[in-house]
């Protein structure tokens, strides 16, 4: 009984969505889910704050309609919100014209790699560019843009950040140290943010980078509910197990209203020195399909190339060190339209 329940109630909720409401109201988004026992039936809806009259119209009448299915006992249906702060609201101010967070469901897909040749490669195009690795996690910044030194106070007692490759960087490394294991608990992760936007002599910039933590945690929603996110890029590896994560980070940037400006594919495929051939070893156009699905756009796909991890490591992003090559114009190219429809 509990899938027909389940299948009904989607139906429902699709149907309010398009005709009696025109709020988005959709299982697909995880706004909408059910727990069917024993004829007893627990509906509860994401929604939002500022339509709260309309889904207690929802709430009524999916509650009749579910209770006119034969053997439900009773339905009882929860409405929780997630708060949206409005973008005045933003606590953590920076002079700049967009910010752009980084994301990733998994750690280990390539999200700071992503970030650092963004970065880079909108600073090659002309912008001003800042980047701030907010990974708590695994700070990488630092080590893949070849930076040693630690930042120095201004007279305004704000951090100054370093310098690399025309890049003005800022990490979440320089306030902890390296080997010491650090415990993130909310509280801290929103200080640590606060103090590096707020604390941070940025300047003016066209564009702050933000390396994310991999996941959908506090670091996230801290910043989507405190600072003005222009939106989110998404990075995933082709293969199911990174989608999944993947698409829980699309749906958390729905919930707390930071447009998704895109997925981008990295580790799509491996071409093979002897043979020449591309291998699709994580499997193909996985992430592809899944902007499809989620109707946002694609921004490209980046293959494994071993340059590219030897680059990082050495602290030297792709865009500096063979500004002509292959790499460096896929990054070049997503940079460019980026840019192109921020500014529309
Ligand atoms: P994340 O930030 O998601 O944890 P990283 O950017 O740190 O991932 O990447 C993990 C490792 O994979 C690094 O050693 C990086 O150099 C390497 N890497 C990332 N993308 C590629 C790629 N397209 N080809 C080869 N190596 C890559």
């Amino acid at each position: 009984m509990s899938d027909k329940i389940l299948s009904l109630i989607y139906g429902f909720s699709q149907k309010y969505t398009d005709h009696k409401t025109n709020l988005e109201f959709d299982p697909k988004n995880n706004n909408v889910s059910a727990i069917v026992k024993d004829g007893h039936v627990n509906i509860s809806l994401v929604i939002n704050n500022n339509n709260d009259q309309k889904y207690n119209e929802i709430s009524s009448l999916l509650k009749q309609d579910i209770q006119g299915i034969p053997d439900v006992l009773s339905v009882n249906v929860i409405l929780t919100s997630e708060k949206s702060e409005s973008k005045s609201d933003s606590r953590f101010t920076i002079d700049t014209k967009h910010i752009i967070a980084v994301a990733s469901g998994k750690g280990g897909v390539g999200k700071s790699t992503f970030a650092i040749n963004l970065a880079v490669a909108l600073k090659s195009i002309g912008m001003k560019v800042g980047l701030l690795d907010a990974d708590i996690y695994g700070p990488s910044v630092p080590r893949m843009m070849g930076i040693s030194g630690r930042p120095q106070a201004n007279e305004n007692k704000k951090l100054i950040p370093l310098e690399s490759y025309g890049v003005r960087c800022m990490s979440i490394g320089f306030l902890v140290s390296n080997d010491t294991p650090t415990i993130w608990r909310g509280p801290m992760v929103m200080k640590a943010l606060e103090q590096m936007f707020n604390g941070v002599e940025w300047g003016k910039l066209d564009y702050l980078i933000i390396d994310l933590p991999p996941g959908t945690g506090d670091a996230q929603l801290t910043l989507a509910q405190n600072s003005k996110l222009s939106g989110s890029i998404i990075i995933s590896t082709p293969q199911d197990v990174a989608l999944i994560d993947a698409r829980k980070g699309i749906n958390m940037f729905k919930r707390v209203n930071v447009e998704v400006l895109g997925l981008v594919e990295n580790m799509s495929y491996f071409i093979c020195d002897n043979c020449n051939e591309k291998h699709y070893i994580f499997s193909k156009d996985g992430a592809r399909n899944e902007a499809e699905k989620f109707q946002i756009p694609f921004l490209g796909s980046i293959p494994i190339d071993k340059k590219l991890r030897v680059q990082s490591d050495e602290g030297k992003p792709c865009c500096i060190d063979e500004p002509d090559g292959e790499m460096s114009k896929r990054y070049i190219s997503i940079a460019k339209n980026l840019n192109q429809s921020l500014s529309v």
